[in-house]
């Protein structure tokens, strides 16, 4: 059997080995995606995000992404034929966009999809009892605010 690495060593490894499995992406999801349209999480993401709330200049804050990016996908979202862009009634200026017959069920599977990848952290979660949980949730607490040291 392997030696255990030092915790310090695996909890590195495994950071790198998200931001490795992450390449492009702004989120990680367990599982793969069963959508027929090729397209990309973030795009999926968008259209699961409208399917929800047609309001989107909450979209970047969100997202976790700039600006820029999200008009980026939302045009080709809109070229490809996943949304449509319409005008406010009240307020012309204003353009929202709503997602079209096609672009639905893929709303839908990438909402399922997240539902997965919480399901298979469950999974993971569930082989430690109450109280190792409660060190994981204050291990991650920690972590999280290191990282924003
Ligand atoms: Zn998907
Ligand atoms: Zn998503």
């Amino acid at each position: 059997e392997k030696a255990m690495l030092e915790l310090e060593e695996q909890v590195n490894q495994l950071i790198n080995q998200i931001l490795l499995k992450l390449e492009n992406q702004h989120e990680l999801l367990i599982g793969q995606c069963r959508s027929q349209v090729k397209l990309t999480n973030t795009q999926e993401h968008i259209l699961m995000l409208l399917s929800e709330d047609k309001d989107n200049s909450e979209l970047a804050k969100t997202l976790n992404v700039s600006q820029a990016a999200v008009t980026k996908a939302v045009k080709t979202l809109v070229k490809e034929g996943m949304l449509e862009a319409k005008k406010d009634k009240d307020d012309g200026r204003v353009t929202y966009f709503v997602l079209t017959q096609e672009a639905q069920p893929i709303a839908q599977e990438h909402e399922e999809h997240h539902q997965e990848t919480l399901g298979g952290l469950s999974v993971v979660l569930d082989q430690f009892d109450n109280q190792e949980r409660q060190v994981i949730g204050r291990f991650l607490t920690k972590l999280a605010e290191k990282i924003e040291d």
